[in-house]
């Protein structure tokens, strides 16, 4: 192949495109990353990020400057007419995550972040550049891109990756139908002072029969945002009318119906009507042209999933094209994309669906369990750590598996408990060296890790014979029960028991931190062949 083909070119810098250009500047592929926009988002946007992207983007480095910039305290005021139930958004009883609270930051903030370490790596997001047209051939894509200053600049590429959003030309031009529809409300959205008594610490819910009202703390550009439901004016023919311009007093009228007039808003920095879609791209790939983010699946903000979506379709793209461009890895570790990451945006939308509708259906069942039955059961849910945590594990995405895809397995003799092929390896307290820490901070960042754990006598070839064929692609670790120099050490036995290792067991580990293979054998034969399946050796020079 020429030497001026580049081996991926990402369009679109939101969180999406962000993210797989730091992974692949992790791992030293070489690619270009380009934003039609002139300047990043300065709108807040998404608002929530949930405890697996912060594990995601640990690996890439930007999680403490998130948990810094962000609020990691939160709670949700929720306001069923004078009764107020407070839920805690933090604490919520996730014991394996180092990350078990919703951390509220700003998608401007974010993408700061974001961009600020590329940056420091000296990767520059290419602005004012957009992508116009491509063909793929079978070797390679031929991206026409429209510079700045009017002019055109034809890229050859091996992969091309739309992280390009909802409108993505990307997906246009790979021919992959974008399915679904427009939900028929309108949602006003503003960003502005308010004058009143509501708690700052908080996020509020007010909660009535017409829907549901939100406040959301921002602190830039202004104090609060508040969004909710506009109501129906329809015409004649019971038909709503498009989208127009919002005035604050149009958004102060759906604030009164559910706060009594008790809040006045004032100083609006951002003012806009919208229609949410719940769609999705019917394939995530076309031969060497993949799709991620909103480009492959858009949906209401409910449960605050969009972009973290995006973020960990990234993370699931980024180690397997970076392998597989710098001849480590074989092409057809390409084929499980779509089948881990489709099944999860299916999943998305449907619980988005269902969320929003619980909170604006005007069906006299659902209202009677929005504003009747939520705030008796909503106490006793939240009065028990099992109780949050089963409310936030879903939404958490800590729970997303991969167990049906073609690039996990189980192996002989199966574990009968513990996380399975495909899971994510839960984060647990362990011990190194004499010092309390993560598991997954013990871990070789962008590496298959393979755990052997428990009690059996693991052969010392084992731990050396991996690397030296591998080279940095595979770590190996012991985790056991009696302390050791450079053994992972698990004092009380809880993580063995966790991970079914009671008896001998191994898992390797994937470099996005989910299960490729386990089993309970005390021989790595069977964990060989699963690498050697998908990996290559370093070639000798
Ligand atoms: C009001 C609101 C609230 C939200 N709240 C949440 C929340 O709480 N939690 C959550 O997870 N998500 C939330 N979301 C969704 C979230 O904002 C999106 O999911 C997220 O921005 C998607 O990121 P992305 O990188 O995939 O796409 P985008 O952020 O849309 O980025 C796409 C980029 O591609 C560029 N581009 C497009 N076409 C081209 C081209 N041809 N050439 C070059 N560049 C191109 C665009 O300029 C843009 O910068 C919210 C969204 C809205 C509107």
């Amino acid at each position: 192949m020429a030497q001026d083909v580049v081996d991926v070119v990402i369009v679109g810098a939101g969180p999406t495109g962000l993210t797989l250009a730091a992974q692949l500047r992790a791992f030293g592929v070489g690619f270009r990353i380009v934003d039609r926009q002139l300047d990043r988002v300065h709108e807040s946007r998404a608002l929530a990020m949930q405890p697996r992207t912060l594990e995601v983007l640990r690996g890439l480095g930007f999680a403490q400057a998130l948990v810094q910039r962000g609020n990691d305290a939160l709670r949700l005021q929720m306001h069923f007419g004078a009764r107020v139930v407070g839920m805690p958004l933090f604490d919520v009883g996730l014991e394996d995550t180092a990350y078990p609270f919703l951390l509220f930051i700003s998608q401007a903030e974010t993408e700061a972040i974001m961009n600020e370490h590329l940056l420091a790596h000296g990767i520059a997001v290419e602005r004012g550049v957009e992508l116009l047209a491509f063909s793929a051939s079978r070797e390679e894509i031929l991206c026409t891109l429209r510079l700045h200053d009017g002019t055109t600049e034809q890229v050859r590429a091996r992969y091309l990756v739309g992280c390009d959003g909802a409108h993505s030309s990307v997906r246009r031009g790979a021919g992959i139908p974008f399915e679904g529809a427009a939900y028929p409300q309108t949602f006003a959205l503003g960003d502005v002072e308010i004058d009143g008594e509501l708690e700052q610490a908080a996020a509020h819910a007010f909660v009535g029969p017409q829907g549901l009202l939100l406040f959301f703390p921002l602190g830039r550009p202004t104090t609060w945002r508040v969004m909710g439901m506009r109501p129906p004016p329809r015409d004649q023919a019971g038909r709503e009318p498009e989208a127009d311009e919002l005035s604050l007093a149009d958004l102060q009228a759906i604030c009164d119906a559910f706060t009594d007039g008790t809040l006045r808003l004032r100083d609006p920095a951002w003012l806009s009507y919208f229609r949410l879609q719940h769609r999705q791209a019917v394939r995530y790939r076309n031969g060497p042209v993949f799709l991620a983010g909103d480009a492959a699946h858009v949906h209401s903000p409910a449960g605050a999933q969009g972009m973290n979506t995006g973020i960990q379709d990234a993370w699931n793209l980024g180690w397997k094209l970076a392998l597989v461009t710098r001849e480590r890895a074989n092409a057809a570790l390409l084929d499980s994309y779509e089948p881990e990451r489709l099944p999860v945006g299916r999943f998305v939308l449907r619980f988005s669906d269902r969320a929003s509708s619980i909170a604006i259906s005007e069906s006299r069942l659902v209202r009677l369990l929005r504003t009747q039955l939520a705030p008796r059961i909503l106490p006793l849910l939240l009065r028990f750590a099992r109780g949050r945590a089963f409310g936030f594990r879903t939404i958490s995405q800590l729970g997303i598996s991969y167990r049906t895809s073609p690039a996990v397995e189980e192996g002989r003799p199966r574990l009968g408990s513990g996380p399975r092929a495909g899971d994510r390896l839960p984060d647990l307290r362990i011990e190194r060296d004499g010092r309390e820490c993560w598991l997954h901070e013990a871990l070789t960042p962008l590496a298959f890790q393979l755990l052997l754990c428990g009690p059996a006598e693991w052969s010392t070839d084992d731990d050396a014979r991996l690397p030296k064929h591998y080279g940095a692609l595979v770590a190996v670790h012991r985790l056991a029960g009696e302390a050791a120099p450079g053994v992972l050490h698990d004092p009380n036995g809880s993580v063995l028991t966790r991970l079914g290792a009671k008896q001998p067991a191994q898992y390797l580990v994937r470099p996005d931190g989910h299960i490729g293979f386990r089993s309970g054998a005390t021989d790595l034969r069977a964990a060989e062949s699963y690498l050697e399946r998908w990996l290559r050796a370093p070639s000798t020079p």
